[in-house]
């Protein structure tokens, strides 16, 4: 399916982000290394890593950056946005439904213009199309190559860890759905935000798919057997859990938990953090 060189056309630049996940972020430069013209930055990272940006923009000869693309508004994706802005003069797009989360960054995130769901960016001579995939944020977005199915992922797939879910602006159930839009529309390759390349897009779809839904099966089995609170179930998913993903396990595991009380499947009782969970069915 890839007719173009794809590889030589979009550069993967690991940027710090300041000790928010435990690998880099991958931010992705696009541009035509024959025909030079201008670039697309996709999700610069933090605040620490446009000096890196503009370093790797540099070794490039200093292309003009026409466009700032970002997945959705997380720090370790979008707090370096305003400083290569400054920096390059380039207009920064972000899905709207994200906006409550850019509000939620230390410092401003400047957003010049709205992304919708469909919308086309060609670049490098690729043309990318913008899918919307909430889930893990709720204005979460992909930039999917037309010709190759070759796919700048964000944070819906992770190259080696899981993905975290962060109710309210994340979703299990919009995940699960984005997941399934993606695998639907024949994606190849996934470039993911943190992690290595995933080579076979597909396949990583359908095994993401069937994790979660395996864990929401034992989920369901633990609260059956009398487990009740999200840090006990926590416990007993995850329990070698390193302290600093101990926000993002019980994050997800209530995104779970979320999505059974919409199935009718699970009672919640009480509020915050004496809520309990039942199953019903
Ligand atoms: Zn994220």
């Amino acid at each position: 399916m890839e007719t173009v060189d794809i590889a030589s056309k979009i550069i993967s630049v690991p940027v710090p982000n300041d000790g928010i996940m435990e690998e880099e972020t991958n931010a992705y430069i696009v541009h035509s290394p024959e025909q030079g013209g201008p670039v697309v930055v996709v999700d610069p990272g933090s605040a620490a890593g446009t000096e890196v940006i503009l370093a790797a923009l540099a070794k490039l000869g200093d292309p003009p950056v026409r466009d700032i693309l970002l997945t959705h508004a997380h720090v370790d994706h979008a707090a370096g946005a305003a400083a290569l802005r400054e920096a390059t003069g380039a207009p920064i797009w972000l899905h709207p439904d994200d906006l409550p989360v850019a509000e939620r960054l230390k410092e401003p995130l400047p957003v010049d213009h709205y992304l919708k769901d469909g919308q086309t960016f060609e670049v490098a001579g690729l043309v990318f199309d913008a899918v919307l995939t909430p889930g893990h944020a709720a204005g979460h977005v992909v930039f999917v190559e037309r010709n190759s199915g070759v796919t700048l992922a964000g944070d819906l797939v992770h190259g080696r860890g899981t993905v975290g879910i962060f109710p309210p602006y994340g979703s299990m159930r919009a995940y699960l759905a984005s997941l399934q839009r993606l695998l639907d529309r024949g994606v190849t390759r996934l470039l993911p935000g943190h992690g290595p390349v995933i080579d076979n897009g597909p396949a990583t779809l359908r095994r993401y798919i069937e994790h979660r839904l395996a864990r929401e099966e034992q989920i369901a089995e633990y609260l059956a057997a009398g487990v009740t609170t999200i840090p006990d179930l926590v416990a007993r998913i995850y329990p070698d859990l390193a302290p600093r993903n101990v926000y993002a396990a019980r994050s997800t595991v209530y995104a779970h938990l979320e999505k059974l009380i919409e199935d009718g499947r699970v009672i919640q009782e009480g509020a915050d953090e004496q809520a309990t969970y039942r199953l019903v069915r």
